[in-house]
């Protein structure tokens, strides 16, 4: 008679989840990885979707079809609501329960909005596809209302407020100076002069805190040079409607506050007992598996696996490291093999600015500025991408706006028309 195989539970189908996945592709176990959405979202390009760069369907790819020769992995669709730990089983959203050998919660990290008033009800996050086409449709949405009225300008209808100075909001303040300076002001010929600014807002002294000094100044100056207003030792304290307060420096007229000041980590109701550190991260043991279910592994943004006496941070190499362990730990188990602690291997970091700029810090003490940052980063991030298809499109699309400087995804998509309020 054929052996009951042990049920793996994956929570999420993010970078880890999915590291996690295919680590088992060749253990006995049958893997169900279950996501709110049916595909992978490649979150480190979500700006350029936001940015109208490219298109969702480059940097999203299916579950299913990543896992369709893996024949002991399934997917299902739908939210987790609530974990059982002590019973070992999850219930979905939709009212079904299921049973677990082995968990492993990746359910990543949502919008932390540290507190600050109005942020949740007007500000735009960016951590799902939601949110990047949301941004889109609404930059994209203020141009066309100022077009029609102009007086909306003097309102602050294109001025665009970044808050937060590390990767995600130097990426995001790049990328909307070129688009404003390369294609919307040739598609809008009725403005005169620049009627677009965009203040980006950080409250620690420098650009880019995680990198070395000389990094962040050096994003500082692209940044200045191309037109953005960049506000340091400024905190943001109220965003409201139709503009937003900062001290010092009082009121900014706007409609646009893109919030990209930090996260922390989400998941499903049930783990009110693990003690949550900084970033709401769940702490772990040595192999990330929690001290109290030995069964139960969190990974990704949401675990607080340290690299010596330091959390290690909330991206994606952590990430895929720990779902590669993770994955070895269950075979361990299965096999009644020994268990063994996470370690991490440091591959450097890295941030693009724009256009022909990019910084990099490879761990030998290497560090990259300009061009060749620029080169690897575009290098790396295709070469990461899920999918051929994928690949190949986003080769495309980045080659087609090298050259041309266009934006062929500057759609707007489920949004209210020109005079009607803005989706946000
Ligand atoms: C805009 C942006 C830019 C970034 N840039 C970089 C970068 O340049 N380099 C870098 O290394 N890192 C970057 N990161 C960080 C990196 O993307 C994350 O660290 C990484 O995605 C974390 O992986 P994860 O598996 O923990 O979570 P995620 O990749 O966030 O995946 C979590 C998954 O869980 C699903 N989920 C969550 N809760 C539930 C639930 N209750 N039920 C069902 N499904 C659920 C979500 O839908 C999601 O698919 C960036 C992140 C953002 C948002």
């Amino acid at each position: 008679m054929e052996q009951v195989r042990p049920r793996v539970l994956i929570i999420g189908a993010g970078f880890g989840g999915m590291a996690a996945a295919r680590a088992l592709r060749r253990t006995r176990v049958d893997v169900t990885v279950i996501d709110r959405n049916n595909y992978h979202t490649f979150q480190p390009l979500l700006y350029q979707v936001a940015t109208a760069g490219l298109e969702p369907g480059d940097i999203a790819y299916a579950v299913r079809g990543v896992f369709r020769k893996q024949k002991n992995i399934s997917f299902r669709l739908g939210e987790v609501s609530e974990v059982a730990l002590e019973d070992r089983f999850l219930w979905m959203a939709d009212g079904t329960r299921l049973h677990y050998d082995f968990l492993v919660v990746a359910s990543g990290a949502e919008t932390n909005d540290f507190g600050v008033e109005g942020v949740s009800q007007y500000a735009f996050g960016l951590k799902s596809m939601d949110d990047a086409v949301r941004i889109r449709n609404h930059i994209l949405l203020q141009f066309e209302l100022c077009n029609s009225r102009p007086e909306l300008v003097k309102e602050g209808a294109l001025t665009f407020v970044i808050v937060g100075g590390g990767p995600t909001g130097v990426e995001v303040a790049g990328a909307l100076m070129e688009l404003f300076n390369h294609v919307l002001r040739k598609d809008f010929r009725g403005f005169t002069g620049d009627p677009a600014r965009i203040v980006l807002v950080e409250q620690g002294p420098r650009l880019l805190p995680s990198f070395h000094q000389r990094q962040g100044n050096f994003a500082r100056k692209k940044l200045e040079r191309w037109g953005v207003e960049i506000e340091l030792g400024v905190r943001l304290v109220r965003v409201e409607s139709d503009g937003c307060v900062r001290e010092p420096g009082g009121r900014i007229d706007t409609k646009t506050v893109i919030w990209a000041a930090g996260v922390r980590g989400t998941s499903p109701r049930g783990f009110g007992a693990v003690p949550v550190l900084s970033g709401g991260r769940f702490e772990v043991s040595g192999n990330l598996s929690l001290t109290s279910h030995n069964e139960v592994f969190v990974i990704g943004d949401l675990a607080g696996a340290r690299i010596g006496d330091s959390l290690l941070p909330q991206v994606a190499q952590p990430a895929m490291q720990e779902g590669r362990h993770v994955g070895n730990e269950i075979r361990a188990a299965v096999r009644k093999k020994e268990s063994r602690p996470f370690k991490y291997r440091d591959l450097g970091q890295m941030a693009t600015i724009g256009r022909h700029a990019a910084v990099v810090e490879l761990p030998i003490g290497l560090a990259l500025r300009g061009y060749p940052a620029w080169i690897a980063w575009l290098f790396l991030h295709l070469i990461k991408l899920i999918g051929f298809r994928n690949r190949a499109s986003v080769l495309v699309n980045w080659v087609w706006n090298y050259f041309t400087y266009d934006r062929t995804a500057r759609l707007i998509f489920g949004s209210p028309r020109p005079g009607e309020p803005s989706a946000k």
